[in-house]
């Protein structure tokens, strides 16, 4: 067996997208070595990372949503500053240059209830493939590029100067295009297969001038994506029923809506307007289970509502583009559209993969024990 990996993950490269017309190259290989469907978690791109290199569920890992509701609320100075009153357009782009200035994390969160949220931590005890490959002394390199041309420079010049192990590359560019052009418009389509090209060529070049020997590959996807069809300003219709924060708090995801109640009648009035708007569902207990995502502290809400694929909250707490994405995933993995790939130089004998898989796959390929 070969002691050399190399994983690429394309961010949102959904199922649909792998055919003989649009990406023959990794058409070739999956038919060459093994394929199958990739189911993602419930949430976002960094939950399903670190699910990825956990082999857990949010519930275990700690990393769900990106935020979580504070234990003790502490005002912030800039709840003061009257951004929040400028259309989306405005606040959503300055919001973002705070972010990178002061070097905080503001999202699209409405100044005035900064204080009620914090960054969602991970779980201490979480051991990640990181963690078995440092203990075995195995050496990885993990690098992520917008630009293909200089991923793959990058890591040939890296790997050249030094002897790596395990490679991971990861290829962001479609989760933005997706976002931004939806998942059928033209400029989405020439990303797809210029991705396809070039990571034929990555191969190549691994092949050629990075490793001479046999390396095991596996080429894979965090989530599918979506076509949007619906907006709702959740936050802007709520308030006829319930008054924020004398009522109720509320973190809007794209796809998720999050709620802490301080009443027993903003709760009921919450819960029968969720069911009545028929665009998705609230989660029991069960159904968050069954995702994995089941907090018995409700640091990520005491009340879940999903949204049914196709819909999404905006303007809402995440979204940190100026305008109404065409594409979106975060909804039920299950749903075909957001079905990931796995491409795998060796045998999967699987149609279906969870993204929780990965991690042992990983270690099974390395010869790891854990
Ligand atoms: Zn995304």
């Amino acid at each position: 067996m070969s002691e050399k990996l190399l994983v690429i993950v394309i961010d949102a490269f959904r199922y649909s997208y792998l055919n003989k017309k649009l990406t023959p190259n990794l058409f070739e290989l999956a038919e060459a070595g093994s394929f199958a469907k990739l189911e993602s978690v419930l949430g976002y791109s960094d939950t399903a990372k670190f699910s990825m290199i956990t082999g857990a569920y949010p519930e275990e890992t700690g990393i769900w949503a990106e935020f979580i509701l504070k234990q003790k609320t502490s005002p912030t100075r800039l709840e003061y500053l009257p951004l929040d009153y400028f259309p989306h357009l405005i606040s959503a782009p300055i919001k973002l240059l705070f972010s990178s200035f002061l070097n905080l994390n503001l999202r699209n969160i409405p100044l005035n209830l900064l204080k009620y949220f914090e960054p969602a931590k991970e779980h201490k005890h979480m051991v990640t493939l990181f963690d078995l490959f440092n203990k075995h002394s195995i050496s990885y390199f993990d690098y992520e590029e917008r630009n293909l041309k200089i991923l793959e420079r990058g890591v040939i010049k890296k790997i050249e100067s030094t002897d790596i192990d395990v490679v991971f590359l990861k290829i962001p560019d479609l989760d933005l295009q997706g976002h931004i052009w939806g998942v059928n418009s033209s400029s989405t389509i020439k990303r797809i297969v210029s991705v396809d090209k070039h990571i034929k060529r990555i191969l190549n070049s691994f092949k050629s001038e990075v490793w001479n020997e046999e390396f095991n590959t596996i080429i894979m996807s965090d989530h599918g994506m979506v076509q949007v069809k619906q907006y709702i300003d959740l936050a802007n219709v709520l308030r006829r029923f319930c008054k924020e924060e004398k009522d109720f708090i509320a973190f809007y995801d794209a796809t998720l809506a999050r709620f802490w109640f301080k009443n027993a009648y903003a709760k009921d009035k919450v819960s029968n307007y969720l069911n009545s708007l028929k665009i998705g569902k609230i989660l029991d207990e069960t159904e968050l289970k069954e995702f994995g995502v089941y907090f018995p502290d409700k640091r990520y809400g005491e009340l879940i509502f999903l949204l049914d694929p196709g819909y999404i909250i905006f303007p809402n707490f995440y979204e940190v583009l100026p305008f109404p994405p065409r594409g979106m995933h975060g909804y039920d993995p299950k749903f075909k559209d957001m079905l990931g790939i796995l491409i795998c130089s060796n045998d999967l004998s699987k149609n279906t993969v969870k993204i929780v898989d990965i991690f042992r796959i990983i270690l099974e390929m390395l010869n790891i024990s854990y």
